[in-house]
């Protein structure tokens, strides 16, 4: 129980690897709040997270709109005391290449993947600063690191992220906040599943470990970023992809 008692919120979890750190999360006593567009999926996602013992609310949440995030965020503080955890985790693709990418693409990805998460972090700041405690994890991709023909907006999200990341661990470190990311590599979720087998065999082979990554090979390393354990690691890249960039 490295959680127990923690109060976490989790964006974009109604599915995928939100879903299954809020599920893990929960494993791990921690309460969760779970905040997604698709509100019929994430009452059932608070549904699951509640049979294993912890508490939990599905919260209405289009995490590029102020006022979805300060209204979240109020729920949020209705229910729970304490805000200790808060995971970036809503994000989307809209793939193309740049001679072929649309403006409103470029814009759809940027403000759901990082001024999603720059909203999200300043209504958790605001709370986390005067408990002094908070840990922020963001989840970034290993496509910041390497690029990606065909995800230009995408890479540059989720390079933000890190920008966005170390710049909080450095802002709020004297009021107890860490601030890290994750950069997953190919992992198995509804994002992936819709790429041709082409693709995939061809990502495959990329992968030195020759095996796509799994939703809970991105929740352990959460938990340990949310955890105690981790208490002297802030503005880090947890790296989670099978060696596919080192
Ligand atoms: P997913 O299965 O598509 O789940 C993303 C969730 O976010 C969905 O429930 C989605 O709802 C929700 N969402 C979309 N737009 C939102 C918004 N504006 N506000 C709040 N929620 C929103 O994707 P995933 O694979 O679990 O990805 C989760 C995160 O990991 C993303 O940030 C992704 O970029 C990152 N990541 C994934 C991989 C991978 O290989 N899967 C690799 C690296 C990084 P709807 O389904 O209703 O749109």
């Amino acid at each position: 129980m490295r959680l127990e008692g923690k109060n976490a919120f989790i964006t974009g979890a109604a599915q995928g690897i939100g879903k299954s750190i809020a599920l893990g999360m929960a494993k791990e006593g921690a309460n969760v709040a779970i905040g997604d567009v698709n509100m019929e999926s994430a009452e059932s996602a608070a549904e699951e997270v509640r049979s294993l013992g912890v508490r939990s609310l599905a919260v209405k949440l289009d995490v590029s709109s102020q006022n979805d995030v300060t209204a979240a965020f109020g729920t949020f503080a209705g229910e729970f005391d304490s805000l200790d955890i808060l995971i970036n985790n809503a994000g989307i693709t809209r793939d193309t290449l740049l001679l072929r990418m649309k403006e409103s693409d470029w814009d759809a990805v940027l403000n759901i993947n990082l001024k999603g998460s720059f909203l999200c972090c300043k209504e958790a700041v605001k709370k986390m600063a005067k408990q002094r405690y908070g840990k922020i994890i963001s989840i970034s991709s290993v496509v910041a690191f390497m690029g990606n023909p065909g995800q230009i907006n995408y890479s540059a999200s989720k390079a933000g992220l890190i920008g966005l990341t170390k710049t909080i661990a450095k802002e709020y470190a004297n009021r107890g906040i860490r601030a890290n990311a994750i950069a997953p590599g190919f992992i198995q979720t509804a994002m992936t599943d819709i790429l041709s087998e082409e693709v995939k065999t061809e990502m495959q082979s990329a992968i030195p470990l020759h095996e796509f990554g799994t939703p809970e090979d991105v929740t352990n390393a959460a938990i340990f970023l949310a955890s105690k354990e981790s208490d002297y690691i802030t503005g880090q890249v947890i790296h989670v992809n099978g060696g596919m960039y080192m």
